[in-house]
């Protein structure tokens, strides 16, 4: 049978994202719903076939511990809401699925980490990009050698932020909320991706942020910020990050007989893979698949065989760890060793 799933939060990307691929899961299934909007709850429990005893509250949420129909609870909130959450959902002997990042502090991370192993539940981080066929393959050839020595990667990330129009975009500008600005939200998929690609963890970083601070939106979070990582085979990583410009969400790994470039990188679908050296370029066949569904399923898989997740709550907090060395980097002007 399938694994039941709680959502918490029904915001735009639990709504439009995450709750309709569910229906491609072979091992998920949406059992239960927590909301702060009973009414959009309620027609969203009609639309998924969720019991109405299954839609909860932020208020009574611990209750559902008793609900045997969810074994996991998937945690869709901003991001300094994400702790707690996931400490209630641990605690209520339940398994978690949270959002990146993990969470605003160091602190929290290793929080959530401690509390789901004194429950003896699973923690991921959902890294969708790990379950996502491109960047698969890119891991795999990398891996392989097809692009000879690896020696450095760049990695772009950014939109626009629209927290007038959007109101998914209103708490991103409030660092009490999101934690930070466009690095927590958007430029983490470039780190993240220079670590899979090279699967190494990075020794050095260096950063620099601008953000003009009359937009109004840049009053509280960071806007632009470029950051360089240096790896222990001497791989260097230059990345850029960005609440401002056109969305671009692409990355390049470099090596001394090819290059290996995905763009997009990290979106919702429409991945891109081209690789180019010498004798000339070639896009490789790969067949599209349902990230979505593939994360689900892992972490489903992972508690039903008792199996550590790909991307555990461990990964989530080293790039938590990065992100606080960029930003410290960036506001010494001086390189940190981590
Ligand atoms: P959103 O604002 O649309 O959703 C957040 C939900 O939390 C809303 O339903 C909101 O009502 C609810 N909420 C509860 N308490 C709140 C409070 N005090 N303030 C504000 N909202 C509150 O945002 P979203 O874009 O769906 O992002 C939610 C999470 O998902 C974030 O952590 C984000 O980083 C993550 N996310 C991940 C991806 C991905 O591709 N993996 C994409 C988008 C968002």
């Amino acid at each position: 049978g399938k694994l039941g799933f709680a959502i918490v939060g029904l915001g735009k990307f639990a709504t439009e994202q995450i709750m309709p691929n569910f229906k491609d899961c072979k091992y998920a299934r949406i059992t239960a719903l927590v909301s702060g909007t009973p009414d959009k709850a309620k027609k969203l429990a009609q639309e998924y076939g969720v019991a109405e005893k299954s839609v909860y509250s932020y208020e009574n949420f611990d209750s559902i511990k008793d609900n045997p129909e969810v074994d996991i609870v998937y945690i869709i909130l901003p991001n300094s809401m994400h702790a707690e959450y996931t400490i209630r959902a641990a605690q209520a002997g339940k398994h978690v699925l949270c959002e990146k990042p993990m969470a605003t502090s160091v602190e929290d991370c290793e929080k959530m980490i401690a509390a789901c192993k004194k429950a003896n539940k699973k923690l991921m981080i959902a890294y969708r990009a790990h379950y996502e066929p491109f960047n698969l393959e890119a891991m795999d050839r990398i891996r392989k050698g097809e692009l000879g020595k690896l020696r450095a990667i760049t990695s772009d990330h950014g939109r626009p932020v629209k927290p007038t129009e959007d109101k998914a975009d209103s708490w991103r500008v409030v660092k009490k909320l999101a934690g930070g600005g466009s690095l927590m939200d958007i430029g983490i998929y470039a780190l993240n991706a220079c670590r899979y690609l090279t699967g190494e963890e990075p020794v050095e970083i260096t950063a620099q942020e601008f953000s003009d601070k009359s937009d109004p939106r840049f009053k509280e979070v960071e806007d632009n910020i470029h950051f360089t990582l240096r790896f222990p085979s001497g791989v260097l990583a230059s990345c850029t990050s960005s609440y401002s410009y056109s969305e671009v969400k692409r990355g390049r790994a470099f090596g001394d007989k090819a290059w290996l470039d995905l763009d997009p990188l990290s979106d919702y679908k429409e991945h891109t893979m081209k690789i180019g050296s010498d004798e000339g370029k070639q896009e490789p066949k790969i067949k599209e698949g349902n990230q979505f569904a593939a994360e689900l399923d892992h972490m489903a898989e992972c508690v039903r065989d008792n199996k550590t997740p790909k991307t555990p709550g461990e990964e989530g907090l080293k790039d938590v760890r990065y992100i606080m060395a960029i930003y410290e980097a960036a506001k010494k002007g001086k390189a940190v060793k981590v």
